[in-house]
């Protein structure tokens, strides 16, 4: 016998309530979780639909007791129902249950009402208004004559304004609504997130002869029967959102929806204001910060057919379009595309799954693609296309890489270099700008001890804390504080500092050394107020400031077209992260960094500081040579059986009872362990995560490799049985992550 549990109402927020049915005997090879199916609900047994997210062969009442399902009605015919086919995709590939799935694809009515807005319209024509005014003037009704009068000079008029300027009540206007004068009609506002201002309308730019290339090809390939991914690897500035565009205009035109992933952090003002200006009125855009019910009146403006193009983070991805024709995603190799929430999705994989199922296609775009599209786009699953110039030719930056260890010897302390300083003299005396970044929040502020080594470390979370400029030592994961310490905890030695190199002090460095610079500074402590990012960001756009100083966030997607210098003032610090994309990251961050430089018509420059300057990926982005950084990258993931040249499966566990998480996790490494020993597995770990405690929450990992996806899986699916039916788990929370 084969049960299915089956959700009624999708578009609650209580996903989870399911139903157990039994499936009649001829339905049994037929039925897939996801599909939509008739059931017998209620007392009545009134006939409805349900949604099959689960099938087992355990009843889970008196098996008499449970209905059978009438029938299975899906043809994926709806929005909805395509989306849900998405969740159960995402469930099986990514190792979520089918609600926590569900919930990340279904738009999620919020108990909140939209905003309801009412209007008062007229019923009769305008003489019988005109006339009845006359009458009711006469019997002294003067606030319903005015109303009449009103409306026959405006033909509708807002509720809430008319109560104001005509001091009119709901018995006034009662009675005139009963003899069927006038009616009171109620629409649902959307909450726009934009302000509605208008926003002068702008021609698409005519492309220029490479970008006209990339774009028939594209074309080309559309025209083929089952269209391929593309990916478009651009240099930084040559064009590839102008290429966007046009694709866009097309994909509209023919009566198609586009959804445009961008990374959350170039959802900037002037990024939605460019879109209003190319599209209009059929552009919506998401981002994190709306409340839920506001996401789900976009979602609905969307399914209702109001709006054609949805930009916005990963979350846009389950925009509900009925015909959608075009997924963009900008900037591919961005990590803000992975989710850290189960289902750990990434929205690369997944867009191209719902493009798959809906005809749709997809185009994604990078200056540096990730290591697995490329790979993808090698391999020729993903067709591969190329800007190789900038706009205009514009030349790409030169780019000087210093080796600090020279600095010391040559008796240079400073954080700047010489090479640096001169560079920023230089920009300075011409009145062009610069940009200073270091590549992590806060780095150098950590306090060690001079004589034992000791570092502090907040007792929460195993990292380190960091140093501010009032003295307080912070953690930066949860947000400990304390006041600095004169002495070393550990053995009394009163040598403790912190490390002058944080994103603060290169702000007094360039004060002390260049007096009369306008200095900004971008960093988790300038940006924690709402709009401060936006602040100064185009405070540096409208040229300020001489010098902006921040961490990454202000190498990415930005244009500055006065900047020509462009100083990383520790490269190599993304190296020491413990991960096995850091090279990755590093020469990501990089290669980005140097493509803010010389956007505009002056040629750029940029300097690379490192301790070092041998390293592939600082040599690759110094050269911007990605193909060169690619064979080395690939060759090291070959060699490591890391993705993409391998699959590999986390197994996340967390608890606040470190003892039973080890346990639990020895147990679990075993169990996987053998069911992987005949397909030679290669399984690593359990061991502590690389930041092992959290606020006092211990976390565990288990990783599993091998070349075939199918054998992860399989693993996998064994694994989640393995955790449910055994009751020591229950108090672990745990979850998979897959990449490949
Ligand atoms: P990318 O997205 O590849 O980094 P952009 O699309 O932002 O590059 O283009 C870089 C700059 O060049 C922008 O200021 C853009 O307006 C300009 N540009 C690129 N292509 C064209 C074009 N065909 N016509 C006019 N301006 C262009
Ligand atoms: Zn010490
Ligand atoms: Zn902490």
């Amino acid at each position: 016998m084969m049960y299915a549990d089956i959700i009624v109402d999708i578009s609650h927020e209580k996903l989870d309530r399911s139903f157990q049915y039994r499936v009649p005997l001829e339905m049994e090879d037929e039925i897939q979780v996801g599909m939509v199916v008739t059931i017998p609900f209620g007392n009545g047994n009134h006939e409805r639909k349900g949604y099959v997210i689960g099938l087992s062969k355990e009843p889970e009442l008196d098996p008499s007791k449970i209905k059978p399902l009438k029938g299975i009605s899906s043809s994926q015919e709806t929005t909805e129902e395509k989306l849900i086919v998405l969740a159960a995709w995402m469930k099986e590939r990514y190792g979520s249950t089918m609600a926590q799935a569900l919930k990340t694809v279904l738009p999620v009515r919020e108990k909140v009402r939209s905003k309801e807005k009412r209007r008062i319209l007229l019923n009769i024509n305008e003489e019988e208004a005109i006339a009845l005014a006359e009458k009711l003037e006469k019997s002294r009704c003067k606030a319903r004559a005015r109303i009449l009068r009103a409306l026959c000079e405006k033909p509708e008029l807002d509720y809430t304004e008319a109560a104001k300027n005509l001091g009119m009540t709901s018995s006034v206007l009662n009675p005139l609504v009963e003899q069927g004068v006038i009616r009171i009609q109620q629409d649902e506002v959307y909450r726009i997130p934009v302000k509605g201002e208008a926003i002068p309308r702008e021609k698409l730019s005519e492309l220029t002869e490479p970008q006209k290339k990339v774009l028939d090809q594209i074309q080309e390939e559309w025209k083929r029967e089952s269209p391929r991914p593309v990916l478009i690897h651009g240099v930084t500035g040559s064009g590839k959102t102008q290429v966007y565009m046009k694709l866009i205009e097309q994909v509209v035109e023919q009566g198609r929806q586009v959804i445009v992933l961008i990374p959350e952090i170039s959802l900037t003002y002037q990024t939605v204001r460019r879109f209003y200006g190319w599209f209009g009125e059929k552009v919506s855009v998401l981002n994190s910060r709306l409340s839920l019910g506001e996401r789900y009146d976009q979602f609905r403006r969307a399914k209702q057919g109001e709006i054609q193009i949805m930009v916005g983070p990963r979350s846009a991805l389950f925009t509900p379009f009925s015909r959608l024709g075009l997924i963009i995603i900008d900037e591919e190799h961005e990590q803000t595309y992975k989710s850290e929430s189960s289902p750990r999705y990434h929205a690369r994989e997944v867009a191209v799954q719902r493009a798959v199922q809906e005809g749709a296609c997809v185009v994604m775009g990078s200056a540096t693609p990730s290591l697995e599209a490329y790979c993808r786009a090698e391999a020729g699953e993903y067709l591969l296309t190329k800007l190789t110039v900038r706009f205009e030719e514009r030349p790409l930056p030169e780019v000087s890489v210093v080796d600090l260890r020279g600095e010391l010897k040559a008796g240079n302390r400073s954080i700047l270099s010489r090479k640096l300083k001169d560079s920023i003299e230089k920009r300075l005396e011409r009145g062009e700008q610069s940009i200073l970044f270091l590549n992590r929040r806060g780095f150098a502020g950590f306090v060690s001890c001079r004589s034992c080594g000791e570092v502090l470390k907040c007792p929460h979370c195993d990292v380190s804390l960091t140093e501010h400029n009032n003295g307080k030592l912070i953690c930066h994961y949860c947000g400990y504080e304390r006041p600095a310490v004169a002495k070393c905890p550990s053995c009394g030695s009163p040598y403790i500092g912190g490390f002058k190199a944080g994103t603060q002090q290169i702000e007094q460095v360039l004060h002390k050394t260049f007096p009369k610079a306008q200095v900004l500074r971008m960093d988790y402590d300038t940006t924690r107020n709402k709009g401060s990012y936006e602040k100064i960001l185009s405070s540096f756009a409208a040229h300020e400031a001489d010098i902006l100083v921040g961490t990454q966030m202000i190498v990415k997607g930005h244009n500055f077209p006065d900047v020509t210098l462009v100083g990383a003032v520790a490269a190599d610090l993304s190296l020491y992260a413990s991960d096995y994309r850091c090279a990755e990251r590093t020469f990501q961050l990089l290669t980005q960094a140097v493509g803010r430089s010389g956007r505009g018509r002056k040629p750029g420059e940029a300097v690379i500081q490192t301790y070092h300057p041998e390293h592939y990926s600082i040599q690759a982005a110094a050269t911007q040579d990605y193909e060169a950084f690619y064979q080395a990258e690939m060759s090291y993931r070959i060699l490591m059986d890391y993705p993409p040249a391998a699959h590999m499966l986390s197994i996340l566990a967390a608890g606040e009872d470190e003892k039973l998480l080890s346990q639990g996790m020895e147990y679990l490494g075993k169990f996987v362990g053998t069911v992987g020993e005949k397909y030679k597995v290669h399984v690593i770990g359990p061991a502590s995560a690389s930041v092992g405690k959290i606020n006092d929450i211990y976390h565990k990992v288990i990783y599993l490799k091998h070349q075939d996806e199918k054998v992860l899986m399989d693993i996998k699916d064994k694994a989640e049985k393995y955790i449910e039916i055994n009751s020591g788990f229950r108090k672990l929370y745990i979850q998979f992550d897959y990449a490949g």
